[in-house]
């Protein structure tokens, strides 16, 4: 019998993270209720699976507080306002996230649990992640990177497979319901305004992605260049000895690491007495070379150096990496010039550094903006942009931020929101370019105006593509 044996969970909203986590409380023999807002076709195929299982599922109620419920397990996306949790509140009931819950669960069948190392930021977590993950795993160690995509980390914890250590990946939402945590080593990417609307404010989206350095053992790892980042650190409150190890485009400082005449150098975690830098990887190892990947691939290294990964296992990893699909991802050349597809771009902070990585640009842009303003992205681009095309609901804002900093940019407004309106984007994007420009869909907008997901939407636009090359 364990503690779990009768425990009356309730789960809040079915949904990846939701079902797993049912299933793996009911195999303890909790007493599983799953509480759900919705009610349409799809949830009820998913609720009548797990009530095959025995668990109960009540839908189109998420706000009433199951009677007994002695613990609540939540959906990270749930916001803290919901009525539910002020139920919970009053009644005491502790609310745990699917990050806390497998944090929870980790090493409890009596093997020892792999330490994590863990990565946040608004931008380039599923990349830093499975950096670290090639990265660890050229040095010949059983890990996995987990977290949006890939292997779940429920799953990862409580699954057969052994790991020595993970790579995880956290959103803000997950971090702010995992207050017990401990990361071996972290690394907060960087800070932009981003689901602001969930957090309430920048402050609160600050504190919840901090929430990643606290009790870390080994290393903090921040940004150089954002000094937030590392103002995180110095508010974190961690285990004795553990370092604050920058990442720089730059020249490294000591307890640093960054590129030096091309080459990845690490100068935090050096072994060699004699030397004060090692040497990583060259900058050409990284795909794509691009300076905001390669900031991501500093921050991998610096985690898997405080794991004690040897360089040589840096750079044979980072060879190894390939970024996933929609993250700019080069489509075809077509009359001299370079289709690229960043569909995942979907704020305006990934836009900017995509639009960084390249000279001459013809750009495609629009969506749903989330509240997003335009004109600092738009004017830093401005001296960049050959033209501009716009799409989806929300682009009129990003037409007028053009029209304020960049007046001189041809622009074409496509008022049209159907999904054939990728093509004739892509038509237009042709008609701007010039040979030696590239055409990047760097949205800075989310896709579901348009879309059902952003991979969706990167995958319109390279079949626009190619039709334009047939
Ligand atoms: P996340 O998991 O945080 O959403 P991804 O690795 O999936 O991040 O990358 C999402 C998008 O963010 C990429 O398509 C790229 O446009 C942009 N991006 C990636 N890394 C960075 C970074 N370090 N800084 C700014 N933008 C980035």
């Amino acid at each position: 019998v364990t503690e779990w044996q009768g425990k009356h969970v309730t789960v809040a909203g079915l949904g990846v993270s939701g079902i797993p986590a049912a299933k793996v409380l009911h195999g303890l023999g909790a007493r599983v209720t799953v509480v759900n807002d919705g009610d349409d076709e799809r949830a009820r195929a998913q609720a009548a699976e797990l009530e095959a299982l025995g668990i109960t599922v009540r839908l189109g109620d998420g706000a009433t507080l199951p009677e007994g419920t002695e613990l609540i397990v939540t959906a990270p996306g749930w916001k803290p306002d919901k009525p539910l949790f002020t139920a919970a509140e009053r009644a005491g009931v502790p609310v745990w996230g699917d990050v806390e819950l497998a944090w929870r669960l980790r090493g409890r069948d009596g093997r020892e649990a792999a330490p994590w190392l863990a990565v946040t930021g608004t931008n380039g977590k599923t990349t830093t992640v499975q950096m670290l993950a090639a990265i660890l795993k050229a040095a010949g160690l059983r890990t996995a990177a987990v977290g949006n995509i890939g292997v779940s980390l429920l799953d990862a914890v409580t699954g057969e497979e052994r790991y020595d250590v993970l790579a995880v990946e956290l959103s803000s939402y997950q971090l702010h319901w995992a207050p017990s945590v401990r990361a071996h080593s972290a690394a907060v990417l960087n800070l932009a305004p981003d689901h602001l609307d969930w957090h309430g404010s920048m402050e609160a989206y600050a504190r919840a992605k901090g929430r990643i350095y606290e009790g870390n053992r080994v290393a903090c790892v921040y940004n150089v260049a954002d000094k937030a980042t590392e103002d995180l650190v110095r508010e974190a409150d961690v285990e004795e000895g553990c370092r604050a190890v920058g990442f720089t485009l730059g020249t490294p400082g000591p307890s640093q690491l960054g590129v030096v005449d091309g080459i990845l150098v690490d100068r935090a975690f050096v072994a060699d007495r004699h030397k004060n830098a090692q040497e990583l990887a060259e900058v050409g190892d990284v795909d794509p070379p691009a300076p905001h990947n390669i900031a991501n691939a500093l921050a991998a290294a610096a985690l898997a150096r405080a794991f004690g990964v040897p360089a040589t296992a840096v750079r044979d990893g980072l060879r190894a990496f390939r970024p996933d699909a929609h993250r700019i991802a080069h489509v075809a050349d077509v009359d001299g010039v370079a289709y690229v597809d960043d569909s995942k771009a979907t704020n305006t902070h990934a836009a900017e550094a995509s639009l960084a990585a390249y000279e001459s640009v013809v750009w495609i842009a629009g969506g749903l903006a989330k509240g997003a303003t335009f004109d600092e992205l738009v004017a830093g681009a401005a001296k960049r942009l050959r033209g501009a095309v716009l799409i989806g609901a929300d682009r009129a804002l990003i037409r007028e931020a053009l029209a304020r900093h960049a007046p001189e940019v041809p622009v074409v407004d496509l008022d049209r929101t159907d999904t054939g309106a990728m093509l004739q984007a892509v038509q237009e994007a042709r008609r701007l370019a010039r040979p030696g420009d590239t055409v990047l869909l760097a949205p800075a907008c989310a896709s579901m105006d348009m879309f059902a997901n952003y991979n969706k939407r990167g995958d319109a636009f390279a079949q626009a593509v190619r039709e334009l090359g047939a």
